[in-house]
């Protein structure tokens, strides 16, 4: 009985994209001619998915980028209104802006892995470890690692809160990628400040080292509502408005921290959070898979980003977050893959399709979620989590050039009708075949030219290697 309809949309869906197509053109045409100007990097000959306001797309495009940004975004011809140093060809290949990981702990990916399907795996397994074994050299290697799994799969961008954040900055420099980076502060002794709350003040000198970096915008990233005390947060708050930076911090996760507030407070934690003055714009949230409908309306006019991690949430059977709703409402939601050991993989586009498809599932409606809101929120939706969206997200001049190539070779891309339904249904990370971040080329033809990724892989495996002893002399 739907069958009328669905095909009557396909078929209308071409002429959609070819005048979008032709009013780029027309605009791009009407244009007087400036002569070759000097450009750094031309993409060209892509199916450029702008994810601009409009959404347009351009069948046969080109993206112009000189000094880190994108200068000019039109169809192909454009380029040779340009004298590049270097040009690549996206013949065949979809253009797009790069994926924004709006929440992960990259350096756990030393112990991706361990302890799956089993249960409190956090106090029994994963803090003792982190006790016994966090330093400086695992943080770095550990961060490069995923960094290169990230790079590989299209993420430009990505949020990450752990210890030793020092060295996750060192690694995202290393490998060229923008990141947004904040030094954990919990409670109780960590592996790199062994006082309670000693994370402040290592944040404060993280703060002090990497302000003002092109690649870095360092942060205060308070572990939960559960795991400070109010004193604490209200500081941080303070502070980090003072110093001008983002807070990041695990919002609404568990089902104890739920019952805790409502316990003691007769709250949600968010609106606790809200009560001690912590609902800011500076805040991203990540999960927010408790949130009720007025926590919703909370985030909304206190203007908090989320990070909606959907794989690492259904993984660890907690729930699926009212992320949809959220994303409706208007609340700053980007994708996120938590930590390597909660979701395992922390590409972007491996968590498209789960996004789309459990948010189906749970409001029993295949209309939800479509495939064009999932590709936003990956992308712009992820600039706006992190107020960035005046910089990041899409492909339009002044931007930062962030762009991604994916190819449409494999035989899962093919045909190609619906290019948000070929990323969100059928794409795998490992069509991603260049990655550029801030202007540079950090992996081209699947080949990162930054950091000499079989290295990288021989460190991790060394680490990996003292991992499995310490665990089998019984660590945790
Ligand atoms: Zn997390």
């Amino acid at each position: 009985m739907t069958a009328l309809p669905r095909v009557a949309s396909l078929t209308a869906l071409p002429l959609v994209v070819s005048l979008v197509v032709l009013a780029c053109a027309a605009a791009a045409s009407a244009q007087p001619s400036p002569g070759r100007q000097a450009a750094d990097l031309i993409v060209t000959n892509g199916y450029l998915v702008t994810m601009n306001g409009a959404k347009d797309i351009v069948e046969n495009g080109a993206v112009v980028i000189t000094g880190g940004r994108i200068v000019a975004v039109g169809p192909a011809a454009l380029a040779a209104q340009y004298s590049a140093a270097k040009t690549i060809d996206a013949r065949g290949a979809i253009v797009m802006p790069g994926m924004i990981n709006t929440h992960t702990h990259v350096s756990m990916t030393v112990f991706r892995g361990l302890g799956d399907d089993v249960p409190d795996r956090l106090r029994k397994l994963i803090f003792p470890l982190e006790k016994a074994l966090v330093d400086r050299e695992l943080v770095y290697w550990g961060g490069l690692h995923g960094m290169l799994e990230m790079v590989e799969g299209g993420v430009t961008t990505f949020v990450d809160m752990y210890y030793f954040e020092d060295e996750v900055a060192r690694a995202a420099k290393a490998i060229g990628m923008r990141a947004v980076l904040g030094e954990t502060i919990v409670d109780f002794a960590a592996p790199d400040a062994p006082e309670p709350y000693g994370g402040i003040d290592y944040a404060r000198k993280f703060i002090a080292q990497y302000r003002g970096d092109p690649l870095i915008t360092p942060a205060f990233a308070p572990h939960a509502p559960y795991s400070l005390d109010t004193d604490h947060l209200r500081q941080i708050a303070k502070e980090a408005e003072a110093l001008d930076v983002p807070i990041l911090m695990h919002v609404s996760e568990m089902p104890d921290e739920i019952a805790r507030f409502r316990k003691e407070r007769n709250q949600t934690p968010v609106e606790y959070l809200d009560d001690i003055g912590f609902l800011s714009r500076r805040l991203l949230a990540a999960h927010c898979i408790f949130v009720t409908d007025s926590d919703i309306a909370l985030l909304k006019v206190r203007d908090v980003g989320v990070a909606h991690a959907m794989v690492a949430n259904i993984k660890s059977a907690k729930g699926v977050s009212p992320a949809l709703k959220m994303f409706k409402e208007g609340v700053r939601v980007g994708l996120a893959t938590d930590g390597p050991m909660s979701g395992n993989t922390i590409d972007i586009v491996g968590q498209l399709g789960y996004v789309a498809k459990v948010h189906k599932l749970d409001t029993k409606d295949r209309n939800v979620m479509p495939a064009i809101d999932v590709v936003e929120m990956a992308t712009r939706g992820g600039a706006r989590a992190l107020h960035m969206e005046d910089r990041l997200g899409s492909l339009e001049a002044g931007k930062l050039a962030d762009v991604i190539v994916i190819d449409r070779d494999s035989p899962r891309m093919i045909p190609f009708y619906d290019v948000y339904s070929a990323l969100v249904y059928a794409a795998h990370p490992g069509d991603v075949r260049t990655t550029i971040i801030n202007g540079r080329v950090v992996m081209e033809d699947r080949k990162v030219t930054t950091v000499p990724a079989d290295d990288v892989k021989g460190r991790m495996r060394g680490i990996g290697d003292r991992i499995r002893t310490a665990v089998a002399k019984g660590i945790q």
